[in-house]
Formats: C-alpha cells, sequence, structure tokens
C-alpha cells in the first residue's frame, strides 16, 4: 500500500481504530471522522516503505523535529545552531535534514551552498559540513538558488519519504529534522513515516509576540494529537541588548506573557529565551556556527542552556 494513497486530511483522531487496521474507516469511531472515506477505500496493510524506513531509521539514535508557528520565527536558524553545536563534540555524530520543502534556506545558513546530491551504491549521499555533520535539503536539489519549488502535496510526501528513505546517514547519534512553518501535509507525513522508527520529541520555536503564539498552541495540540512528545518551547527574538549602551528593549513585546506564560498554560517544558542578535543572522548568512564564532555573547549563553535541557530530555528518555 502506498502512503501517499491514503494521505490523512487531519492526524488520526484519540478513537481511531488505527488507519491499516482492517476496520479503518468502517468501525463505530469511524463515523463523522473527515479521513473515513480515505482510510475505507485504501488498500490495508502496511506500507512497505515505512518498513524500508524503519530499517534506514535503525542506524540513528535520536530523532528531534524542530517546529514553528509561523515562518521567520528563527526555526531553521535554531536547527542549524542547534547542529552545529552537537557536532562540537567530535563524538556525535550528527545529521540534519531540512524538509522545508517550498523554502529550504538550510544550505545557505550551513555554508554549503551550490553543493548537489551524490548518489552511491548504499543511497544518497547527503553533503558533510565536517566529519561528523552531514546535512540533506531539497535546497541540493535545485539549480540555482532562487529557483522555487512549487510543488504539490503527493510530490512533496514523495519527497520527504524518499529522504527518511534512501539518504544513507550512517550512523548517527542525533537527526535534528527541520519542518516547515504550520501544520501542514508534510507534517502529517513525515509523523506517518516515522511512527514506527521513534521520534524523540518536538522543540517548537517562537518569537514572543501574541500573533506567533496563536500559532504555536495550534502546533502543541497537533504534537498531542498526533502522539509526538513535546521536548520544550523556545522563544526566539527575546529581547535585544544593545550593543553600545547594554540596555536590553523588547522589540516583539510578549503582550501576554509570551512564550513562558503560554507554555506554563499549556502545561508544556519552557526551554529558555534567545536574544536578538544581528550577529546571529550575519553568522547564518556566512554559513557559520554563531556558538563557536561568539563563544561569549549573551546569545551564546543562552542557546546552551537550551541545548543542554535539550539533551537532558532526550538523554533521560531514551
Ligand atoms: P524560519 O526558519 O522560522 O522561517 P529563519 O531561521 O530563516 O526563520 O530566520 C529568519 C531570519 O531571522 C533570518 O535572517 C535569521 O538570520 C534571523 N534570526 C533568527 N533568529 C535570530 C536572532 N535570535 N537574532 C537575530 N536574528 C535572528
Amino acid at each position: 500500500m502506498s502512503t501517499d494513497a491514503k494521505q490523512l486530511v487531519q492526524p488520526p483522531p484519540e478513537h481511531c481504530p488505527g488507519t491499516e487496521s482492517e476496520t479503518a474507516g468502517k468501525s463505530a469511531a469511524c463515523a463523522g471522522c473527515p479521513n473515513q472515506q480515505i482510510c475505507s477505500t485504501a488498500p490495508k496493510g502496511p506500507d512497505p516503505d515505512i518498513v524500508e524506513i524503519e530499517q534506514r531509521m535503525k542506524t540513528v539514535k535520536h530523532k528531534i523535529l524542530v517546529l514553528s508557528g509561523k515562518g521567520g520565527v528563527g526555526k531553521s536558524t535554531f536547527s542549524s545552531q542547534l547542529s552545529f553545536a552537537l557536532a562540537m563534540n567530535q563524538d556525535t555524530q550528527v545529521g540534519l535534514l531540512d524538509i522545508d520543502i517550498c523554502g529550504p534556506s538550510i544550505p545557505k545558513i550551513m555554508g554549503l551552498e551550490g553543493e548537489q546530491i551524490h548518489i552511491s551504491g548504499q543511497g544518497w549521499d547527503p553533503v558533510y559540513v565536517q566529519d561528523n555533520l552531514a546535512v540533506m535539503s531539497v535546497g541540493f536539489l535545485l539549480e540555482k538558488e532562487e529557483d522555487a519549488v512549487i510543488w504539490r502535496g503527493p510530490k512533496k510526501n514523495g519527497l520527504i519519504k524518499q529522504f527518511l528513505k534512501d539518504v544513507f546517514w550512517s550512523d548517527l547519534d542525533y537527526l535534528i529534522v527541520d519542518t516547515p512553518p504550520g501544520t501542514s501535509d508534510e507534517h502529517l507525513s513525515i509523523v506517518q513515516y516515522l511512527k514506527t522508527s521513534h521520534i524523540d520529541g518536538a522543540v517548537i520555536v517562537t518569537s514572543p509576540q501574541d500573533v506567533a503564539l496563536i500559532d504555536v498552541r495550534k502546533e502543541i495540540n497537533f504534537c498531542k494529537k498526533v502522539g509526538i512528545p513535546i521536548i520544550g518551547v523556545v522563544e526566539n527574538m527575546s529581547g535585544f541588548v544593545c550593543p553600545k549602551c547594554t540596555k536590553e528593549s523588547q522589540i516583539f513585546l510578549p503582550t501576554s506573557g509570551g512564550a513562558e506564560q503560554m507554555s506554563k498554560d499549556m502545561n508544556v517544558p519552557f526551554l529558555g529565551k534567545i536574544p536578538i542578535d544581528p550577529l546571529i543572522a550575519r553568522s547564518c548568512d556566512e554559513g557559520k556556527s554563531y556558538l563557536i564564532t561568539f563563544p561569549e555573547s549573551e546569545a551564546t549563553k543562552q542557546y546552551k542552556l537550551v541545548f543542554d535541557k535539550i539533551l537532558n530530555s532526550v538523554d533521560t528518555k531514551q
């Protein structure tokens, strides 16, 4: 059975009998579910691609999804700095998978612009920043950086599946998955494709203002619905310390308490706040690790605190 043939329109509800069960779409619990028709007509049985993905993912110890409710809040920046930071330990093998298919910025942020994927007998080879840091992105498949990716659902899902199934990561301690903003088809796909491979959890990145937080609530509810553990929420672009007068100002006002209050309200861990620092944007534009380039900065301090919490959460739950 192809999972693409059974692309659900919404996450399965809690009382779902299982999208692959013989009663899928037919049991009493299915009445009124938006997926009912898809489930009742699709062929039954395990998706052979999911079995292959499970095999491929056996060499990956931890899988962490990075999510955001909105675009532009710093999700890709966070994914890249987390990956760079993990790879500072030479004994840690790190992979960064960019499935932000319509806006892949990871090649630039990781200093890999213009690189292309090679195919070997073992699959698609990721592009290496250094021996222990491998990257895969749809950006590597584009001829020119400014080429637009205008793909419809099934093609996008097909590519995500291929990334999970065919990329030869070798042994990884951590696979960081940078996802598109919001809760879209791509999110459902990745959850569906990785459901038997175990996702350690999701880190949700937001900025402090209310319009961003509204979407984060949706993201949290999505994770709860599909059963992805929430590692925690990070507030990015949280305050700005002027390098001249050292006074802190709030550029994006946390009108109703920001991400910290929202995390409390929704009963999910709050991981910390990363301030605005123009040098973060510059490091990303130059494809460099901010933490290595500016080890003494306030933002580096905050990044480290957040990363430690993520690792503690992942390592203690394994
Ligand atoms: P997203 O992945 O959520 O769309 P990006 O990671 O591409 O967002 O970030 C959007 C822009 O904001 C980029 O130019 C990035 O360099 C910048 N940026 C992200 N976080 C910070 C920060 N803490 N301080 C300053 N600039 C930041």
